[in-house]
C-alpha cells in the first residue's frame, strides 16, 4: 500500500476525516474531505460525526476546529506549523494594546490564537472584515494581528478609523508592488489578483482583491485567461490544477517565486499518516479560553447572518 491508501484506510477504521487549508502542499488534497479557508474548514468538521479531525494546516486553524468542534479530537501534522502572523500576538500585548485606547472593541483576524480571541469582541475572516466593522457602527475600532487587512479594512469604509496592531504576515509582504509590475510587464492581459494581506501598496495595483476563497472564485468566473496570483503558491497551484482538470482554459502565475509559507509546508503526507496512527499532536483549550473564544466568532457568525 501507498502512503495515501494507508491514510484512507486508517481514516476508515478511525471516523476520521482530513481537513487542508489551500496553502498547503498540494498532493495532501488526494487524502482530503474538505480542502478551502480555516472558517469554511472548521464549520464544515463541525458538521461531520467524524470522531477525530486532521487538520493539514497551521496551529490557529486547528484550533479554530477543536472550538466549532469541542467533542471531537482534533490533531495537527506537524507541532512546527505555526502561523507567524498569529505568533506576533499573545494575550499580554493585546491587554497593552487595549489599554492604550480604553472602551474601544477589538476585532479580532481568525488568524488568532483562541487565546487572544478569547480578549477579543468579535472575530472576522478575510472575506469578511469589512463588513464585521462595519456592522459595528463605531468610529473607532482596534484591529489584531494583520496591520494590512486593518489597513485595508479602513481604505473599505468611510467615517471609521482603524487602529491597527502591528502584526503581519511574512509570506504576503514578499510581494511588492514593483512584482507586480514586472509581472504586468511578462503577461500584459493577466488580471492581477491580490490577498488583503499584501501591503497596501501592493493591493493597490490588484485588479481584484479577496480572501484565498473569493480569489479562487473570480477566477473560475472571470471571462479572463490569463492572471497574475498575489498570495500563498497552493492556491496558484490548485487553481492551474483545476483548470487543467476542468478544461478552463486559463492560466496562473504567481506574482513571484517566495511566496510560499515555510510553516504551512510542513506537513507531510507522511506526519498526516503517522498523527492519525497513534492520535498524537492533540489540540486541547481549557473551557474557561473555549467559552470566551468561541462567543467571539459566534458573534461574527451572527452578524454575518443578519445580512
Ligand atoms: S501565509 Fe501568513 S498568515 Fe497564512 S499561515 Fe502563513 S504566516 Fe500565517
Amino acid at each position: 500500500m501507498n502512503i495515501i491508501e494507508k491514510i484512507n484506510k486508517l481514516k476508515r477504521e478511525k471516523n476520521a476525516i482530513i481537513l487542508t487549508h489551500c496553502y498547503q502542499n498540494i498532493e495532501i488534497d488526494e487524502v482530503s474531505d474538505f480542502v478551502g479557508d480555516s472558517l469554511y474548514l472548521s464549520r464544515e468538521a463541525a458538521k461531520t460525526n467524524a470522531d477525530i479531525i486532521i487538520f493539514a494546516g497551521v496551529y490557529f486553524m486547528a484550533q479554530s476546529a477543536k472550538l466549532l468542534s469541542p467533542e471531537k479530537k482534533v490533531l495537527l501534522p506537524n507541532m512546527k506549523s505555526g502561523c507567524l502572523m498569529s505568533d506576533m500576538i499573545d494575550v499580554e500585548n493585546l491587554r497593552k494594546f487595549k489599554s492604550q485606547y480604553p472602551g474601544i472593541p477589538v476585532v479580532c483576524y481568525i488568524n488568532s490564537t483562541a487565546e487572544v480571541k478569547a480578549e477579543s469582541d468579535i472575530c472576522c475572516t478575510s472575506s469578511n472584515a469589512v463588513s464585521i466593522v462595519k456592522s459595528l457602527n463605531e468610529q473607532k475600532v482596534l484591529f489584531v494581528p494583520d496591520t494590512y487587512l486593518g489597513k485595508w479594512v479602513e481604505k473599505n469604509l468611510k467615517n471609521v478609523e482603524v487602529i491597527t496592531y502591528n502584526g503581519y504576515c511574512p509570506t504576503h509582504l514578499k510581494i511588492r508592488p514593483e512584482d507586480i509590475n514586472n509581472a504586468r510587464k511578462k503577461y500584459p492581459n493577466a488580471l492581477v489578483l491580490a490577498h488583503p494581506e499584501c501591503h497596501v501598496e501592493t493591493a493597490k495595483l490588484a485588479d481584484f482583491v479577496g480572501s484565498t476563497k473569493e480569489i479562487m472564485e473570480y477566477a473560475k468566473k472571470s471571462d479572463s485567461k490569463t492572471f497574475l496570483i498575489a498570495t500563498e503558491k497552493g492556491v496558484t497551484d490548485r487553481l492551474n490544477r483545476d483548470s487543467k482538470n476542468e478544461n478552463w482554459g486559463k492560466e496562473f502565475y504567481g506574482v513571484n517565486d517566495n511566496t510560499i509559507c515555510p510553516n504551512m509546508k510542513q506537513n507531510s503526507l507522511e506526519d498526516i499518516y503517522n498523527v492519525l496512527l497513534n492520535e498524537i499532536n492533540e489540540i486541547t483549550i481549557s473551557e474557561n479560553i473555549r467559552n470566551k473564544a468561541k462567543e467571539c466568532i459566534d458573534k461574527m457568525l451572527l452578524s454575518g447572518s443578519k445580512k
